[in-house]
């Protein structure tokens, strides 16, 4: 069995009931659906309360930042709400031109930093182009054991040296398929094997050979099957090894030993 550890059923065109079954029946057990937009955390936790192996988190989406503090409270008052296992997602998105403030979105990631460490739960982080501001705020934030995870990872090997170093794992999407991505897989095979995560990232970023559709929790095989290759194992033995250390992160999970 397999587990999505960053999936957005909220967003997919089809009812959440429906990708969990089609996940279920393609070998993906269990599944993380990730908060990113206070709107819909309600529609979130629904998920999670109602549905057998799914998971939750609340988080503000670096690209979703306002200036109002009445979204990050909506993020605090969730923070220990049942089947929550992680904050996030959070951190920066220097790609986007359109993304706000730079300023802003290191307070918010900040401020999700602190608070997980608060409640001892782990953080979600979402990061592009902004390698140097992200390593700085994690630095800041300090060193701790399953601090969280670098989520759809296509950053270097030096930046996931230094975040491992702080107690963080190391997530892979589809884009780990994707033919342009040679020095990505050469990253995912650097990662430490008890520090892997495969993701969807659904409905975004669907995988060899799918590419151009919407992307499901179903198609997370294809991804898994990617990076068993960069790590030089079977996928068997990835699906183990990932689902082990989604456990071990995400503590709260509802996921049975
Ligand atoms: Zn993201
Ligand atoms: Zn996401």
């Amino acid at each position: 069995m397999l587990v999505d550890s960053h999936c957005h059923l909220d967003y997919l065109d089809a009812p959440p009931e429906e990708s969990i079954a089609r996940a279920k029946a393609a070998g993906v057990a269990h599944l993380l659906c990730v908060g990113a937009d206070p709107e819909h955390f309600d529609r979130v936790l629904a998920v999670v309360q109602r549905a057998e192996g799914v998971d939750g988190s609340v988080g503000i989406h670096p690209l979703a930042v306002t200036a109002e503090l009445a979204p990050w409270d909506a993020v605090v008052a969730r923070a220990s709400a049942p089947g929550v296992v992680a904050l996030g997602e959070t951190g920066l998105d220097y790609a986007d031109p359109a993304a706000p403030d730079r300023a802003l979105q290191g307070e918010r990631f900040a401020q999700h930093l602190a608070l997980g460490a608060e409640h001892g739960l782990p953080v979600i982080i979402h990061t592009r182009e902004a390698r140097e501001d992200t390593l700085a705020l994690l630095r800041a934030a300090g060193p701790r054991p399953e601090a969280g995870v670098l989520h759809c990872f296509t950053e270097s090997w030096e930046m996931a040296e230094e975040a491992i170093a702080l107690g963080y794992y190391v997530s892979f999407s589809g884009i780990v398929t994707f033919k342009n991505a040679a020095a990505l897989r050469e990253v995912a095979a650097k990662v430490p094997a008890e520090r892997l995560l495969v993701e969807t990232d659904a409905p975004w970023l669907a995988p060899v050979p799918h590419r151009g559709r919407q992307n499901e929790p179903a198609l997370l095989p294809h991804t898994a099957a990617v990076l068993a290759q960069c790590q030089g194992v079977s996928p068997e033995a990835l699906a183990r090894q990932t689902t082990e250390n989604y456990r071990r992160l995400f503590a709260r999970t509802s996921l049975s030993a």
